[in-house]
């Protein structure tokens, strides 16, 4: 019988039942099996989509291997991005260090590739060796002439939160390094969305059609020249809270840059996401007006084309499991408006708030969950009567060994799911998904129904209802 681990009996809670007081933002439970990566993942992950730079991971070829190409990330220009370059760190290093190695390898990579600045990754051996990445990149810098950023993100020294803020922390020092460029006076910074599928290019279609400039889209398609003069736009508009609430925080402080937090995903999140932004620039009657012509145009024909998916989907439960919150709470209202409710859901990097939100927005009942772990997500999905779940690359899996559907809102999907359009892609999705004659078939669906079946008939024996003969051989003999 599964039992949830005593650490972390905090962070799973049931809405209507449980006092909420959830223990999160700590490092996972030793033994839980977390579903988060480790801190260097969280620094990758971030900075990936730069497509203009090289990205050196200074370790073990491993780390490099199991980070490498790690999202869709989309890029309009360079795909520098989508290369993986490692130090390799050996035995050797280990013992005389690895400084002699990382300098040879920037040298070359810089003078092979012509990149426009260069990201290095410290991974956990480099933590434990000590080798001074700072004063590696400083050299490097001075001989060719362009940024070279140490990420301080040694796998082991927190959580992948910790990774967010070091990719922030190197992002920052590019901030404000061009200050000659010029910028509109309505114009936005695109912060936390990482162009999978070509998102950021699609949102960014929306701010342009409202006469808001996009000076830096950090960090989906970037650039190193976007984020150098990131500093002068009027907002900072940020979707992937857990990711980009650092920069956006440390950029309000040095350059008074004003902050919104955001979700494209869904037809209500998306519709607020341009108005809170049209609301914020100087010239708002204009860019509103704008605006609620977009809404007006868009929303109805949406609301037509979704009008069929909602009557298939009507009554039908999902599970949801996401790294960003806001993620989480547009996933809610997303399956609401498809007629769909949301039994199971949770996100690895929500904060107190973000879990208050999520209780007011889930119905009684739903289980609420922070830094789950495979155990706990089956059993509630078992418990729950999950019919999908949505999640990224490390979910999918388990759905699939449970005979469910299973929706990609991360990581390798091929198709936009924010914006007016992302919705109705979603809906697609979530229908193809559910209504796949596929899962009849699943051995795990089979199993499920043959042993509800023999109890059922269990039951009805002991109470004396039916006459039946075998209970084995009514249901189909499963021991
Ligand atoms: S935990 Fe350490 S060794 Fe493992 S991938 Fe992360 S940085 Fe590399």
């Amino acid at each position: 019988m599964f039992e949830i681990l005593d650490a972390r009996r905090q962070q799973v809670f049931v809405n209507g039942k449980d006092t909420f007081d959830v223990a999160c933002g700590k490092a996972s439970a030793a033994g839980s099996v977390s579903q988060r990566a480790c801190v260097f993942c969280g620094s990758r992950v971030v900075l990936y989509p730069i497509a203009d730079a090289v990205h050196v991971i200074h370790g073990p070829i491993g780390c490099a291997v199991y980070t490498w190409d790690l999202r869709g990330s989309v890029s309009s220009g360079p795909e520098l991005h989508r290369l993986c370059f490692s130090t390799d760190i050996r035995e050797n290093e280990v013992i005389y260090g690895g400084e002699k190695k990382l300098y040879a390898a920037l040298c070359e990579l810089i003078d092979e590739y012509k990149p426009n600045a260069a990201f290095v990754y410290g991974t956990c051996i480099v933590g434990l060796i000590g080798d001074d990445m700072d004063a590696v990149c400083r050299r490097v810098e001075k001989e060719k002439g362009i940024p070279v950023l140490p990420v301080h993100s040694e796998g082991f020294k927190g959580t992948k939160k910790d990774g967010y803020r070091a990719a922030c922390e190197a992002v920052f020092k590019l901030v404000g390094t061009d200050d000659d460029t010029p910028v509109s006076e309505n114009s936005i910074n695109i912060l936390g969305d990482f162009n999978l599928a070509g998102e950021t290019n699609l949102i960014e279609s929306y701010y342009k059609r409202m006469g808001i400039e996009v000076v830096a889209t950090i960090t989906g398609d970037g650039r190193i020249a976007q984020l150098r003069r990131a500093h002068r736009a009027a907002l900072n508009v940020v979707q992937c809270s857990g990711s980009m609430t650092y920069l956006a925080e440390m950029m309000k402080e040095k350059y008074g840059i004003p902050y919104i937090r955001v979700s494209y995903f869904g037809i209500e999140d998306m519709t607020q996401a341009l108005y809170d932004a049209a609301e914020r620039m100087p010239d708002r009657d204009a860019v509103m007006e704008r605006t609620r012509a977009i809404v007006r145009h868009d929303v109805p024909e949406l609301l037509r084309k979704l009008a069929p998916y909602r009557q298939a989907l009507q009554g039908r439960t999902a599970a949801a499991y996401v790294g960003g919150s806001f993620k989480a709470f547009s996933l809610v209202k997303a399956l609401r408006h498809l007629g769909m409710e949301t039994v199971v859901v949770g996100s690895q990097t929500g904060t107190k708030e973000d879990y208050e939100y999520l209780k007011s927005i889930t119905a009684p009942g739903t289980v609420i969950l922070d830094d789950t772990n495979p155990l706990e997500l089956s059993k509630f999905i078992l418990e729950k009567g999950a019919e999908l779940l949505i999640g990224g690359v490390k979910e999918r899996p388990i759905a699939y060994k449970m005979g469910i559907g299973f929706v990609d809102h991360n990581h390798e999907r091929k198709e936009p799911l924010a914006c007016y359009e992302g919705m109705l892609n979603f809906a697609q999705e979530v229908y193809a998904t559910l209504m796949s004659p596929v899962w009849k078939y699943s051995p795990a669906r089979i199993r499920a129904a043959q042993i509800k079946n023999r109890s059922e008939l269990f039951e009805q024996k002991e109470s004396g209802v039916t006459g039946c003969g075998s209970i084995d051989a009514a249901a189909g003999g499963v021991k």
